[in-house]
């Protein structure tokens, strides 16, 4: 019967491979990370035992792409679910599947990053769940400030935004919260101001795990219009003291650690190729088209001189045409000026 002698073949052919795979690597440490999940649009994978990431379909370069708005972790904890970013409300509907098919537990609580669209505009969605929404004082005022007139123009685009209703922040923090059952622990952690005033981040130390929303992304996925990227700079190094191995970023694929400082390394080289524009005295239009960083496009596809937006953006900085104290508030949130500003030092 050939299935005797292929089975014994196949088996010896296998331990040949193991053997000269082993011998062909560096010995394997206890300490070697694990590879990433190869992960196609909207695919979760369990990085680590009961943490799932949602890599949600967007794309900076295919139109083609249907826009599925943030990534999402989420940690299961003994009693427990903690999501990270509520997304639009019909995108959070997705991910609510798709977290009831890896737990039936309750989920409790929801970070929002930040106060933008695809990461908040979802929370009523959770609440129904009987989640909590968590936010960063800031976060959650400038949600407050600035939501309702944001969601009423996003509405005219989104039928899901016509059909439910704004939900703002059950929980305020300021720096650091932290849920820990003894099994779980996840910190959310400010850093000050970077892809907004109130941007968080979900760290689970045990397992060298950062979500950072959109304070550091995988792609050509960097709105700037809210930022302080003299800041940000100053946050990113924050977040690399951390002990990571792995990066959730708000938009994009997973990453490794040093996703930080290639994110820190755009607005960096930005910065530097504005400021040369300006010595140089050239207008807007003339720095724009000379920006010039192929490691970015090699990077997201697409090249830095594109994103024009975010070259006005440094511009306005570098001219003292942005008061960042006032960003991503109109009005401004009444008791602003409170807020810790800048890197808070952690
Ligand atoms: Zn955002």
């Amino acid at each position: 019967m050939p299935r005797r002698i292929v089975l014994p073949v196949a088996v010896v052919a296998a331990f040949a491979l193991a053997v000269y795979a082993a011998a062909d690597r560096p010995a394997a440490t206890a300490d070697a990370p694990k590879p990433l999940p190869e992960m196609k649009f909207d695919d979760v994978a369990e990085i680590a035992p009961g943490v799932f990431f949602r890599y949600s379909s967007i794309s900076a370069t295919d139109p083609t792409i249907p826009f599925g708005g943030s990534n999402h972790a989420w940690v299961v904890f003994k009693d427990y679910v903690v999501v990270v970013d509520a997304n639009f409300p019909k995108e959070a509907a997705d991910v609510l599947a798709a977290i009831k098919k890896t737990t039936n537990k309750p989920i409790r609580y929801v970070l929002d990053t930040h106060h933008h669209g695809d990461h908040a505009y979802g929370n009523s969605v959770w609440a129904r769940e009987g989640a909590r929404i968590v936010a960063h004082k800031t976060a959650a005022r400038l949600l407050k400030v600035n939501g309702p007139k944001q969601w009423e123009d996003a509405s005219k685009d989104r039928e899901d935004l016509r059909k439910t209703e704004l939900k703002q922040a059950d929980v305020t923090f300021d720096d650091p919260y932290v849920l820990d059952d003894g099994t779980q622990r996840v910190e959310f952690r400010h850093f000050g101001h970077s892809h907004t005033a109130g941007d968080a981040v979900a760290y689970l130390p045990k397992l060298k795990i950062l979500c950072t929303g959109d304070a550091c992304v995988n792609g050509s996925f960097n709105y700037m219009g809210h930022s302080n990227t003299a800041s940000w700079i100053k946050c990113l190094e924050g977040m690399e003291k951390l002990d990571v191995d792995v990066v959730g970023p708000g938009h994009g694929k997973l990453a490794r650690k040093d996703l930080l400082a290639t994110q820190k390394r755009y607005f960096a080289d930005l910065r530097a190729e504005v400021k040369k524009g300006l010595d140089a005295k050239k207008s807007l239009d003339e720095i724009a088209a000379g920006i010039d960083l192929p490691w970015y496009k090699e990077w997201t596809g697409k090249a830095a001189k594109e994103n024009k937006d975010n070259v006005k953006h440094v511009y306005d900085e570098l001219t003292g045409k942005v008061d960042h104290d006032r960003l991503g508030a109109a009005p401004p949130p009444l008791d602003w000026r409170a807020e810790p500003r800048g890197f808070v030092g952690r």
